[in-house]
């Protein structure tokens, strides 16, 4: 799916700037600061701009915002009808995407079985990441 069909989805019109922060959150592959997607995005965004955006995202339910304890928030895009889990490890913090895959499959059948309409799920798993466990 390309950056204008995901903006697409949300009923967001495919805006050269939308297009840049949609395709800088797809390349992350974690949750990622304002700070961060910025110095991915140098000079093409200001940092109001994006705020914005990525509000707007959130908004539209193309985007998760996560409270990770930090002062920042951390952003990524969502996956699948109702998102996809996070592993946050207890040693570093580091809070990574995991991948819909056979976990999101599941998921979905668990939803498909509830007697309510969900919009979106969070689920986080803690533990220790491959970093610190190598360490
Ligand atoms: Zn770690
Ligand atoms: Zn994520």
């Amino acid at each position: 799916m390309n950056e204008a069909e995901v903006l697409a989805r949300g009923g967001l019109a495919a805006t050269e700037k939308r297009v840049l922060v949609v395709r800088a959150l797809a390349a992350t592959g974690a949750p990622a600061t304002p700070q961060e997607l910025l110095a991915t995005l140098g000079a093409q965004l200001n940092r109001v701009t994006l705020y914005r955006i990525l509000d707007l995202l959130v908004a539209h339910k193309l985007a998760t915002r996560h409270n990770a304890g930090e002062r920042a928030f951390r952003y990524c895009l969502r996956t699948g009808p109702a998102g996809h889990a996070h592993f946050t490890c207890s040693r570093c913090g580091h809070t990574e995407c995991l991948d819909s895959g056979s976990f999101g499959a599941g998921l979905d059948e668990l939803l498909s079985r509830l007697p309510m309409q969900v919009d979106s799920v969070d689920v986080r798993f803690a533990g220790v990441c491959r970093g610190c466990l190598n360490v």
